[in-house]
């Protein structure tokens, strides 16, 4: 198993979960580029948004609902935040493990692409 968040799932790589369920989890990205960053990712290896099944789409809300509350927990809720997700090579993805980004806590200026 070489992806860096299945590891993390399964517990290999020590990490302080935010929230976790049967279905997902959620940890502090380890570069934050944002006061929060958050990461949410489902436990399946999904390798990215263009292999997600029509199955696995009420999967995506359970992850948005997730980002929602976390972003509630961290105090951004009102102020304001930002989700991403990064798909494929051209879309900026690095880990190919579906995850969303939640972003917040500084005004997040920059412009999409
Ligand atoms: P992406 O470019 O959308 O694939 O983003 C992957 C994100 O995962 C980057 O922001 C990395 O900083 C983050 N990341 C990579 N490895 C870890 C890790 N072990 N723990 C937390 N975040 C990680
Ligand atoms: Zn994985």
């Amino acid at each position: 198993m070489d992806c860096i968040f299945c590891q993390i799932v399964a517990g290999k790589v020590s990490t302080e979960f935010l929230y976790q369920d049967e279905d997902a989890v959620a940890f502090r990205d380890i570069h934050p580029i944002a006061p929060t960053h958050i990461i949410i990712i489902p436990k399946k290896h999904i390798p990215s948004l263009a292999h997600l099944s029509e199955e696995q789409l009420p999967l995506m809300g359970h992850m948005v609902r997730i980002a929602n509350q976390l972003a509630k927990r961290e105090g951004i809720a009102t102020q304001g935040y930002r989700l991403v997700i990064n798909c494929g090579k051209e879309g900026g993805q690095v880990v190919p493990h579906l995850h969303i980004h939640l972003l917040g806590g500084r005004r997040i200026s920059d412009k999409l692409g």
